[in-house]
């Protein structure tokens, strides 16, 4: 299988060959001849196995057949959860448009629109969009969305766990009925297949590689310790492994900046990520975290949604989840396009109920290990640590306002779901984005 095969044109195939990719995918290669075809394609697989390329691709063979429009309308429009996502969807854009006559940009919160507002006057054939920004300078009247002809929902899952549904729905009113549909989601559920079901005309449904895969191929394990030895213990698995490029998870913001702190008191360069930090100093971690100027980069789950950091091999659980897929996106941070890697857990008795949960979800035991000086407390409770025991509570983002926390208001489908209701509880919580 090679991407010629797959009928891409040439300028496409001389970017993905500059980009250094020899071969398709597994969903690559299943999702990009439906959607050359023009019909409308719901793709699953997990984080990490080029879903970008797999719409990208195909939309920009389509959208370069067609004769440039005098004043470029919008004619693809790709939705994505988050400003970093945004960014990498459009960056991955701009390297496939390379050798075509294509324009693109990218619009998100919480930066100036100023310049998102002038590059969109000069004309542009994609748009890259965060709904909260998009749905603003729409109803300022700076974009029309009314030639769209692609239209594109990336990491799909992570919008409806971002209380995105309202958005989405206020979007499709905006494009014109009769438009190809893309949606790419991580997981596929039932409130996917709703979802699907809203938007998609008669699609194709492709999948790759079930999620468990990449769980088998991480190599996974806990340690055991006292809540109070968490931060020495991580210090001392970093400084005497010398690890140069971990992700560090934490359950919330104020956890992330005090391990951080931590973190540089004993001379490791640390910088922490997530939804409280102004868009440059975010950019500016993630930046040198890929640099390798920033040896640890300690995040929260939203902030780190999605991040494509290749070939990271640790990543740490300073805590673990509540909600056992998220420790499944956590590690799939790890050992991305086939590399291998090593995700490690720090387990204090008041976790050890979310531990099983993860356990059960994964079909499998993690093995467990404790280290000399950093044993567990024998004393401690087993009682876990519930969601909305956070500092930091209720001061969520204003996507969260009108979307979650309005989830009593009724209209929001995901709130009939328990599961999903927990979720957007932990997503409050953690104050995201
Ligand atoms: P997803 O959206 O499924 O989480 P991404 O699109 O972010 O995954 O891709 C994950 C990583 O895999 C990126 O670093 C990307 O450059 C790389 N990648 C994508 N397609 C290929 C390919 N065909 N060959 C090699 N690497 C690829
Ligand atoms: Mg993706």
């Amino acid at each position: 299988m090679s991407f010629k095969s797959l009928g891409l044109s040439e300028p496409l195939l001389k970017a993905i060959s500059k980009k250094g990719y020899e071969t398709p995918s597994p969903i690559q290669a299943k999702a990009i001849p439906p959607v050359l075809e023009g019909k409308d394609v719901l793709a699953s697989a997990q984080t990490g196995t080029g879903k970008t390329a797999g719409f990208t691709l195909p939309m920009l063979h389509l959208l370069s057949k067609n004769p440039i429009q005098k004043h470029r309308p919008i004619r693809a429009l790709v939705l994505t959860p988050t400003r970093e996502l945004a960014a990498q969807v459009h960056a991955n854009v701009k390297e496939y448009s390379e050798f075509l006559n294509i324009r693109s940009t990218v619009i998100f919160g919480g930066v100036n629109q100023k310049p998102q507002v002038a590059r969109i006057r000069q004309g542009i054939d994609i748009l890259v969009a965060t709904p909260g920004r998009l749905i603003d300078l729409e109803s300022q009247g700076v974009l029309s969305l009314k030639r769209v002809e692609i239209f594109v929902l990336d990491e799909a899952d992570r919008m409806l766990d971002m209380g995105f549904l309202r958005d989405i729905e206020r979007v499709m009113k905006l494009i014109p009925n009769k438009r190809q549909n893309l949606m790419f989601s991580a997981t596929f559920s039932k409130d996917i297949k709703k979802l699907a079901y809203s938007i998609l005309d008669n699609p194709v449904h492709v999948e790759a590689t079930p999620e468990n895969t990449a769980v088998e191929i991480i190599d996974q394990k806990v340690h055991r310790v006292a809540k109070g030895k968490k931060t020495g213990l991580i210090i001392k698995l970093i400084s005497e492994g010398n690890w140069k490029q971990v992700l560090v998870f934490t359950r919330t913001k104020h956890g992330a900046n005090r391990l951080t702190k931590k973190m540089i008191s004993a001379g490791i360069t640390a910088a922490a990520i997530h939804g409280n930090k102004s868009q440059g100093a975010r950019t500016k971690a993630l930046a040198g975290f890929k640099r390798g100027t920033v040896r640890v980069l300690v995040a929260t789950d939203i902030a780190a949604r999605g991040l494509d950091i290749p070939l990271l091999p640790h990543v740490i659980n300073f805590e673990i989840p509540n909600i056992s897929e998220d420790y499944v996106h956590r590690i799939g941070r790890t050992g991305r396009a086939g590399a291998s890697g090593q995700a490690i857990s720090l387990v204090s008795a008041d976790e050890i109920s979310y531990l099983r949960g993860i356990e059960k979800l994964i079909g499998m035991k993690i093995d467990v290990e404790i280290i000399e000086g950093f044993e567990p407390d024998p004393n401690a409770s087993t009682e876990p640590i519930k969601p909305g025991q956070n500092r930091n509570r209720g001061r969520g983002g204003q996507r969260n306002k009108t979307s979650n926390s309005r989830n009593s208001g009724g209209g929001n489908k995901n709130a009939n779901h328990n599961r999903n209701k927990n979720r957007n509880r932990r997503r409050n919580n953690e104050n995201r984005n």
